[in-house]
């Protein structure tokens, strides 16, 4: 082969924090990893074709300059993989340390969905800031089509960089990412849904953590007191695994941080199953809410976890290899963080209930990873949302918690198969020729947002053709519609509106309308058939309720004509971590 035709690489290596530049080794260095990015030639900055590394800060109005990045990871500076404390001054490692985790986040998700994966903006670069701002605080910005982390001073005059915790730059990623493939999840609804960007952020990011072997290894070799190529087996039982790696994770890093993140990985911990926390008042705030999210799954995973130790290990053994108990639990770690992000295909768009998200999970794993006898995660994922009240949203005999296959009775014959897996017009004919079958209500304003062809392929080399179209409903209707469609609203929010309705002659007997949002997700198989629909009745019996919470939370509004729902953005979700409110969510917002 001449030397022209030699294949690129594909990926390449580079060093970034483990966690936090507060774990760290015996000796002091902070613990760090190794992980494989796409391979790009990227420009100073680093500017490369889906990242932008802007090193400005807002606070000073200080332009840090363009990092040119090692071109490999044997030209890293020594100190990067050795973990020198220096590198945490280091404004060149911080410009590598979130170009490498945003685009391992976005190989990841590219990976599990089986397609290129576009920023909700129409920008293809994300701008990132690693030292955007003084302020406790790290957040993503459709507006600013960007992340930006903050920096704060700590204890002993120390500064804290955001941008240098793995699971900090993993979270932000992942909102960017799930604000991408789920626009309308911002918006307001249910408390599920308002508590799912925030819980299902810190699910993929502890996920990504854990899935580093360097780590889970070095917590292991701490929680069994240190040193030693073995781990005796009383150590790796579900309350060990649990006190070790998500316990020993959490007090080790800096409880600075904590402002920040919050503390899932804690609470995940100290959330012991029990179906009361959701009723709870207090979970009804959404980011307490998120937080039994994570539980449920942290949980199930330290349980697949000890499942797969007893499974492999012979009855007469007394101890394990620790290198192999650490590398079972980063495979663990890294199937179930791809079931979670192939899970967002299989969920409905508009209106998500924690049951849906298990429903798609379960579903969408089932589809591209049929054999689940190695780790058996559907059923420790079903049986650990049990133990904390969540049931799956649907159920199948031969699949428990799965969605329902769409019977067989859709009409194929005026469209065409080709233009059905990236047209939208052709999958809103599709929609249009069989509305009734698949229950669509008129009277509603249909759109259809996406149209996705994916190619998932497994572990071992098992591929998946699928099309996922999105679409959603709209209608705005007086309380007397809504009455007629039996949609109750909230009684002070009626006579509010009665209040203010403007009288209008020609539009006598209209009055004040109030928008109603519902619809769903369409999943082809590789013949163009419908397999799945998952979705949201515009004029369904959960409307009543989600109106009320929305009444009862502030986010609906009577104003002058129509209803207003007003949106609440991340960076203040985050704000209200930070200070670590716990009021009544009529309060809180
Ligand atoms: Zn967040």
């Amino acid at each position: 082969m001449s030397e022209g035709t030699t294949p690129l690489p594909a990926t390449r290596r580079m060093t970034v924090v483990a966690q936090d530049p507060s774990v760290r080794r015996a000796d002091g260095r902070v613990l760090m990893a190794s992980i494989d990015v796409p391979a790009e030639d990227l420009l100073p900055g680093p500017i490369g074709y889906r990242v932008q590394v802007v090193d400005y800060d807002a606070s000073t109005g200080r332009y840090g300059g363009a990092h040119a990045l090692p071109a490999s990871a044997d030209e890293e500076p020594a100190a990067w993989a050795e973990g020198s404390p220096a590198i945490v001054g280091d404004r060149r490692f911080h410009a590598q340390n979130v170009y490498a985790l945003v685009m391992k986040t976005l190989a990841r998700f590219e990976f599990a969905l089986g397609r290129r994966v576009g920023w909700s903006f129409k920008v293809h670069q994300l701008k990132v800031a690693p030292n955007g701002l003084m302020d406790a605080n790290a957040f993503y910005s459709r507006q600013d089509e960007g992340l930006v982390f903050g920096y704060f001073p700590g204890r002993g005059g120390r500064t804290v960089y955001t941008c240098l915790s793995h699971d900090i730059v993993v979270h932000e990623t992942t909102h960017a990412l799930l604000d991408a493939l789920r626009e309308r999840y911002l918006l307001p609804s249910g408390p599920d849904q308002a508590a799912f960007h925030e819980g299902y952020a810190d699910v993929i990011a502890l996920l990504s953590v854990f899935s580093q072997v360097e780590l889970v290894a070095e917590l292991l070799r701490r929680g069994a007191g240190g040193g030693a190529d073995f781990i005796a087996e009383r150590f790796v039982d579900a309350d060990a695994l649990r006190k070790s790696a998500l316990f020993g994770l959490a007090e080790e890093m800096g409880d600075e941080m904590h402002a920040v993140r919050g503390d899932a990985l804690r609470r995940s911990a100290e959330i012991r199953p029990g179906p009361a926390w959701l009723k709870d008042p207090e979970f009804l705030e959404p980011h307490r809410r998120g937080e039994i999210l994570v539980a449920a799954v942290m949980n199930g995973f330290i349980e697949a976890w000890t499942g797969r130790l007893r499974a492999a290990k012979p009855p007469e053994q007394r101890r394990h290899a620790l290198r192999r108990v650490a590398e079972e639990g980063a495979d663990i770690a890294g199937t179930l963080a791809t079931l979670w992000i192939r899970a967002l295909d299989y969920m409905p768009p508009v209106h998500l209930t924690f049951g849906d998200a298990l429903s798609a999970a379960v579903t969408a794993d089932l589809e591209a990873r049929p054999d689940d006898s190695r780790f058996e995660l559907r059923r420790h994922m079903l049986a650990s949302f049990k133990a904390y009240g969540i049931a799956p949203a649907s159920t199948r005999s031969d699949a428990p918690g799965a969605w329902r296959h769409e019977p067989a009775k859709m009409s194929y014959e005026r469209v065409r198969f080709e233009p059905m897996r990236t047209d939208k017009d052709e999958v809103f004919r599709f929609l249009w020729e069989n509305r009734k079958a698949l229950d669509l209500r008129e009277g509603a304003y249909t759109e259809v947002f996406s149209v996705r062809p994916c190619l998932r392929v497994g572990v071992d080399g098992f591929t998946l053709r699928e099309t996922v179209a999105e679409y959603y409903q709209v209608a705005r209707l007086t309380p007397a519609e809504l009455a007629q469609k039996k949609i109750r609203l909230p009684r002070e929010y009626v006579q509010l509106l009665s209040r203010k309705a403007i009288p209008d002659e020609e539009e006598e007997n209209q009055g004040p309308v109030t928008p109603v949002y519902g619809g769903g997700v369409l999943i082809f198989d590789e013949y163009g058939k419908l397999k799945y629909h998952v979705h949201n009745d515009v004029f369904g019996s959960r409307q009543s309720a989600r109106l009320q919470y929305l009444w009862d939370i502030g986010h609906l509004r009577a104003a002058g004509e129509a209803a207003r729902f007003t949106p609440e953005g991340l960076a203040a979700i985050h704000r209200q971590r930070a200070i670590g409110a716990r009021r009544f969510p009529a309060e809180g917002w």
